[in-house]
């Protein structure tokens, strides 16, 4: 019997929860299955960071041009940038190659959703609002002002959280890609209940709106 097609996995949730590492993760683990969908953006390159690698980047203007030829599959302003997936990303795949990844916000993620490619939403959460905040941090390459933005996105995508099916809570990295694996290939598994779900994100708001608090007071005092 044939298998059924595969399903485009994309990978939703606040910024920090994770996703670039899982997507990383499961494209170097099982590269006959999962292939990046590299998207465009109008930001500028973080260190490290290479033009086609992570990201197409490109001025506005091009961007613009992008969106007018229908160029786009979905995309979105986040953090006062323009990104975006190339539509060729999500269209011909062939039926027995690998399916892209792509980790996208919640705007993009709806849009994905209604033009009906069939793809596999899954919503990643923190564990909680300490390791989460950690994480963010952690990353180095943010200003203070940089994360309380980044944090007060994360908390609109949160509030967006219900509307999505599939949660998976990212506390130990293995185990979140056997569930996402597990996912991708039809089978639940144990995902988090509804319930558990917004118990979790109102933990995860009040941490975030505290630690706002605390890096715009650090901001005063330097002022
Ligand atoms: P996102 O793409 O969602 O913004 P990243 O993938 O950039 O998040 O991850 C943010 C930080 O969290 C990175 O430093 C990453 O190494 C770390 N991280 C991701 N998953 C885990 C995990 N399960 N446990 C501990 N740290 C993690
Ligand atoms: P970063 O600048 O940290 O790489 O990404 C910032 C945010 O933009 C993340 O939430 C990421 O998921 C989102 N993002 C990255 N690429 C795309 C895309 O192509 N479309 C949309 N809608 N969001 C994206």
């Amino acid at each position: 019997m044939k298998a059924p097609p595969r399903r485009p996995l994309v990978l939703v949730g606040p910024s920090g929860v994770g996703k670039t590492t899982i997507a990383d993760r499961l494209v170097r683990m099982r590269p006959d299955l999962f292939t990046l969908s590299v998207s465009a953006t109008t930001r500028p390159p973080r260190a490290g960071e290479r033009p086609g690698r992570e990201y197409a980047f490109v001025s506005r203007s091009v961007f613009e041009q992008m969106i007018a030829g229908g160029n786009l599959a979905e995309w979105a302003e986040v953090h006062g940038e323009y990104y975006g997936t190339p539509a060729e990303n999500l269209e011909g795949l062939p039926g027995d190659g690998p399916v892209p990844v792509l980790d996208i916000d919640v705007q993009g993620a709806r849009q994905v959703m209604k033009r009906g490619t069939g793809a596999l939403v899954i919503f990643i959460l923190p564990p909680g609002p300490a390791e989460w905040i950690d994480r963010l941090a952690g990353r180095g390459t943010e200003s203070p002002e940089a994360i309380a933005r980044r944090l007060r996105t994360a908390l609109e995508e949160l509030r967006a959280a219900p509307s999505f099916e599939h949660f998976v809570v990212n506390a130990d990295l293995d185990e979140t890609v056997r569930r996402v694996l597990a996912a991708a290939d039809g089978h639940s598994g144990r995902l988090p209940e509804a319930s558990e779900v917004a118990a979790l994100c109102r933990g995860l708001e009040a941490g975030a709106r505290s630690e706002i608090r605390r890096l715009e007071g650090a901001r005063k005092e330097r002022a």
